[in-house]
């Protein structure tokens, strides 16, 4: 095209776009949201007051709804009063952490959101995270599972894990509608689940968008870790067979969160895969195969500091989490205030270690704590007590290490913590 040519062409659509804009709507004057309180990154526990202030210039129009949530659902709706919308939210329905605290109003224009800190105590809730219906190998179906887990076991968490290849499409959505229907945040929290089974080995997954995963190990690994879902290695043996004598993978430390430890063979495997370099918790979920779903010889603790299941989720995801073969067993392990499954990332001088048992009944007494730091006990207490505390401090050498604790009851229940990943200073 002749450069004159383009010129003209060049200038009559700039004139055409000129020509276009006062046509255009003025925007109309919107309101203008303002969070009173909390402030910007101000702390948030417990219940907390929200007030919002609505400023309305000239032309625009009060909201008739507004609604407040820190980082998405649970929403609270704010109730105008004397110029000002004000609400109490509940801060322990959401993780520990930054969150958003989002207000959003009738007016997709009129919205805003600040940052705040989330930091509530972490409470435990037990969970039997393994389960199977005649959607694979066990009996009966979701529904009925689901009622028993909630009413007659009476568990906080429950996850069915159907064996993915026998699952169809019709049992896959009723999986999902079922454990959607049965979910009651504060009440009773429940996802869907799949176990990937292999010969290689089995792995559960929790809350996938999707029952289609890879066949091959190392390829699953990296849609799991796309997908962001937490997964866990089933039932390993002693772990020098099964999932590959549980060989190190970058991108499966980044997709397995969990690992099945329930007795001495699986305890060998848990240190087997920590020494390998694994960043796993202990998980004690039974598989059940029969209709007593959570009514069974081995659960899981869970840390987080409400019962929603976003908190679980985002719990198991980071590991706060134990396994347990007594039913009602609280434990928690903090190394320097970290939490049983965190890394800290800062480098430490020594290891504060601080453990906290509280057992409702009377004749489950804990009879003995044994730290472990890399795999093998370096300490021990003694105990004979149902609420037993114990704080003790190591040195260990420069560099890497991890430490969790085991708990024998006086009945010789176990019960294993998941490791705190630490970093001596030179
Ligand atoms: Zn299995
Ligand atoms: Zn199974």
């Amino acid at each position: 095209m002749p450069r004159i040519l383009l010129s003209i062409l060049v200038l009559l659509v700039a004139q055409h776009a000129t020509a276009a804009q006062p046509a255009a709507k003025k925007a109309t004057p919107v309101a203008k949201i303002v969070v009173v309180q909390p402030q910007a990154d101000q702390q948030l526990t417990g219940t907390a007051d929200v007030r919002i202030k609505v400023e309305v210039p000239e032309g625009a129009t009060d909201p008739n709804a507004v609604y407040v949530g820190l980082g998405g659902a649970p929403w609270t709706g704010l109730k105008q009063d004397s110029g000002e919308w004000t609400a109490q939210i509940d801060t322990t329905l959401v993780p520990n952490g930054t969150q958003k605290l989002i207000v959003t109003t009738d007016n997709k224009r009129a919205n805003t959101s600040i940052n705040v800190t989330v930091a509530n105590p972490l409470k435990v809730f037990f969970a039997d995270l393994h389960a199977h219906t005649s959607y694979s190998d066990g009996t009966l179906i979701p529904a009925v599972a689901h009622e028993y887990a909630r009413n007659i076991a009476k568990l906080d968490v429950f996850c069915l894990t159907d064996h993915q290849a026998a699952v169809d499409d019709n049992e896959w959505l009723d999986m999902r509608e079922v454990a959607f229907d049965a979910n009651e945040d504060g009440t009773f929290v429940a996802f869907p689940g799949l176990e990937w089974t292999k010969k290689w080995g089995h792995i559960n997954i929790y809350d996938p968008k999707t029952r289609i995963w890879p066949a091959d190990p190392q390829e699953f690994y990296k849609a799991a870790a796309e997908a962001g879902v937490t997964t866990k290695f089933n039932h390993p043996g002693d772990g020098t067979v099964s999932h590959d004598g549980l060989a190190y993978s970058e991108v499966g430390d980044k997709s397995v969160e969990l690992m099945e430890v329930r007795q001495a063979k699986e305890e060998q495997a848990f240190i087997r895969a920590l020494n390998l370099g694994w960043h796993l918790a202990p998980d004690g979920s039974d598989d059940t195969h029969s209709p007593n779903w959570g009514n069974v010889k081995s659960w899981t603790g869970i840390l987080a500091p409400g019962l929603t299941k976003r908190n679980i989720l985002d719990a198991l995801a980071r590991r706060h989490c134990y396994s347990t073969l007594d039913r009602n067993c609280v434990l928690t392990f903090t190394v320097n205030g970290a939490s049983m499954g965190d890394i800290i990332s800062e480098p430490v001088k020594e290891v504060k270690a601080a453990v906290v048992v509280d057992d409702g009944d009377e004749n489950d007494a804990t009879a003995k704590i044994e730290l472990f730091e890399d795999g093998v006990v370096v300490q021990t207490h003694e105990a004979d007590t149902t609420d037993c505390r114990w704080e003790t401090t190591c040195t260990p050498k420069p560099g890497k290490h991890y430490f969790f604790v085991k708990l024998t009851q006086a009945d010789g229940n176990l019960l294993w913590s998941a490791p705190v990943w630490v970093t001596v200073a030179e």
